[in-house]
């Protein structure tokens, strides 16, 4: 009873910060935690406390606002996190119900703000919150600027049209790059501007509305199926996500599938939500307490949780700019364990307001290292503050606007060797078994410092460094052997230029198309590349300027380094780079000519640059990993008929 008291408490606590004020403190997957707890609770004791949240939805209305009692309540959904927990809502439902098989739509499930519209005489006369589910707040000129939410419709009864109110990843990005003050969470941010006196706020954050229900209405539908037709027929933006299945492979199927594009979405969602597409259906299920019986939600993974940001180092870059990285109290995320978290520069960290000590929310981003969104709880941390001298060299640093410099860069180690490691990547020169570890050991013996001395490297060297056989010698001594036959793209890449990464490297290869055109372009001329703003494009000008930069390019000519230009074919997969997995029918290599051939290139790994992996029979972690970082997937089947190709 202790803990049902302490968990009630906390649990109230937490979905007022939330759902009232918009600032949540702790992550959602903390509060589902708790809250499976006191549902098990409140089960094995049968005692329910009468405040608890297992029987209310959502949290208490803002006093600044007017309410609105919702003409049909609005509830919130039952939720599963795995195939059994759905399996049994189906057998429970289908047993009810003394039929086989139903037929279920399946959506995305937005995580956003829940809105209510009611339109009368064609008219949209008030926008509300869900609220407590029964009454709402009325956020009406807020919602009217919100260009997805129509002002009027076709049809002339009265009805309430739900759906969710999100704000696009793109469009937060987009708001924390030119104010002052970051928004943390897309969710939080959608509803922070809705809820909002002043309209002005609202329109600022560009929000979008996905329609996905009418509540009350004077026509009866039939179905979810008729629903959203006449929710389309309205001029409404439903789900991107609605399809139909009637059995549960197919649904699961359709959960996976849902879960493998969670990645690449615009917006945030948490899961994907089933619900039973006959009305006689649904009718005959009814209502639990605080929610229907006959939907279900699935949620996925979290993807942000809470943690404590323990310190934070400088890494050095192979630019000899210092990057801080966030060390992390180790927390799950996403099915992994997280202790690092990039915080981007000093502009960012003031801006987020984290501290050493605070508890932050650590979001999984597409890359490989998580991000800080921002701060749940300052816990009196202590400020961070750049260092007095790099962590590499000692060597003084200079701070500049958010960024902070070694000075000394061309004698900082940690500068060598992050571009030789660069140099050598697989995107960059490929050269295969030159790990970050081996360049250290070489370094450390004093055999490289500049990119080109890998070139001079010879079997004797390799043979003082730990743990260097034949065999390992042979390998990488061909390796580098091999790298020296090059493509302009490749080479522009492992310059390691500041700004140029893969995509901006091939575009300059395609427009200048030698490393002699490039080396004499001139600012006007790089500026007239897409994206290439002032400083990528001073930076490229300025790096063939430098007078170490052309020496350095002249050794690795001399040294033999050849660079081809390989004019790119135009075809139905321009832009489109793809890796392959598993056995296919027919040999990898002919496989990735036809993808050259049809304008698109090849990846070896998966990564987020990675726009497409085609799988065949046996596919292991590669797609695995293409699922995780939500990457499209094809069949070979489907890759033959992108491409026209009959065998
Ligand atoms: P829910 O996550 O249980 O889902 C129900 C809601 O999903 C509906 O009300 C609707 O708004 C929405 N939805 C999105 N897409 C939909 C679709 N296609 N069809 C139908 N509905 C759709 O929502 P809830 O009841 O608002 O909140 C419970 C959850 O909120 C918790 O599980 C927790 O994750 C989070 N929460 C977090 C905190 C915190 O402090 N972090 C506090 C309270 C609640």
């Amino acid at each position: 009873m202790e803990r049902m008291t302490e968990l009630v408490q906390k649990l109230n606590e937490y979905a007022y910060r939330y759902y009232t004020l918009d600032e949540p403190i702790v992550s959602d997957k903390e509060y589902d935690v708790l809250y499976d707890e006191l549902v098990e609770l409140e089960k094995s004791s049968g005692v329910v406390l009468p405040d608890s949240p297992t029987h209310r939805v959502g949290g208490e209305l803002l006093k600044q606002f007017d309410s609105y009692t919702h003409k049909q309540r609005l509830y919130s959904l039952a939720k599963s996190q795995s195939t059994e927990e759905l399996k049994s809502w189906w057998t429970r439902c289908t047993n009810s119900l003394n039929i086989d098989k139903m037929f279920c739509s399946v959506e995305f499930k937005y995580d956003g703000l829940t809105v209510n519209l009611s339109y009368k005489n064609g008219e949209l006369v008030r926008a509300t919150t869900r609220g407590n589910g029964v009454k709402g707040e009325v956020v009406t000129s807020g919602a009217k600027t919100i260009r997805t939410i129509p002002l009027t419709i076709p049809f002339k009864g009265e009805i309430e049209v739900q759906g969710e109110c999100i704000m696009r990843l793109s469009e937060l990005e987009k708001y924390n790059n030119t104010h002052d003050i970051p928004l943390k969470n897309a969710r939080n941010a959608a509803a922070g501007a809705l809820r909002n006196l002043d309209p002005k706020v609202t329109a600022d954050r560009h929000l979008d509305f996905m329609a996905y229900s009418v509540g009350y209405s004077d026509i009866n539908f039939d179905s979810q199926k008729d629903m959203v037709e006449f929710l389309v027929q309205n001029k409404f933006r439903i789900g991107d996500f609605v399809k139909y299945a009637d059995n549960m492979t197919d649904i699961i199927a359709l959960i996976n599938e849902i879960e493998s594009k969670r990645n690449s979405l615009d917006y945030l969602i948490d899961g994907a939500v089933v619900k039973i597409n006959e009305q006689k259906y649904r009718t005959e299920l009814g209502f639990t307490e605080k929610s229907p019986r006959w939907a279900i939600a699935y949620k996925y993974e979290a993807e942000e949780v809470t943690t404590i940001l323990k310190d934070v180092i400088w890494q050095v870059s192979r630019t000899g700019k210092l990057n801080p990285l966030a060390v992390l109290e180790p927390v799950e995320l996403c099915g992994a364990t997280v202790s690092r978290a990039t915080l981007n520069n000093l502009d960012d960290i003031a801006k987020k307001g984290v501290k050493i000590g605070s508890r932050v929310f650590v979001r999984r981003s597409n890359d490989v290292i998580p991000e800080i969104l921002g701060v749940a709880e300052d816990n009196d941390g202590k400020t961070i503050l750049p260092p007095d001298k790099c962590p590499s060299c000692g060597g003084d640093v200079k701070v500049d606007g958010a960024f902070v410099y070694c000075t000394n860069k061309d004698n900082c180690g940690a500068v060598h060797i992050s571009r030789l490691d660069h140099f050598a990547s697989r995107e960059a020169m490929n050269i295969e078994g030159l790990s970050e570890k081996t360049i250290l050991q070489l370094y450390n013996l004093g055999f490289l410092r500049d990119i080109d001395d890998l070139y001079d490297l010879t079997a004797d060297q390799l043979f003082q460094a730990e743990g260097f056989k034949d065999k390992k010698v042979n390998n990488i001594l061909n390796a580098i052997e091999q790298s020296k036959n090059t493509t302009l793209d490749n080479f522009i890449y492992s310059l390691g230029i500041a700004n140029i990464g893969k995509k901006s490297a091939k575009q300059l290869a395609d427009k200048f198309k030698s490393l002699e055109n490039l080396q004499n372009a001139t600012v006007e001329d790089l500026l007239n590349l897409d994206d290439f703003g002032e400083i990528m494009a001073t930076g490229v000008y300025n790096y063939f300027k430098e007078p170490t930069s052309a020496k350095l390019i002249d050794n690795l000519l001399k040294k033999g380094v050849k660079i081809e230009f390989k004019e790119q074919k135009e075809g139905v997969l321009t832009g489109v780079n793809i890796c392959l997995t598993g056995s296919i029918s027919i040999p990898r290599g002919k496989a990735k000519q036809l993808i050259i051939d049809n304008g698109g290139s090849v990846s070896d790994s998966v990564s987020k640059n990675v726009n497409v992996v085609v799988y065949g029979t046996d596919a292991g972690s590669k797609l695995d990993k293409a699922k995780k970082l939500g990457v499209e997937l094809w069949t070979e089947q489907d890759f033959f008929e992108k491409i026209n190709y009959e065998g």
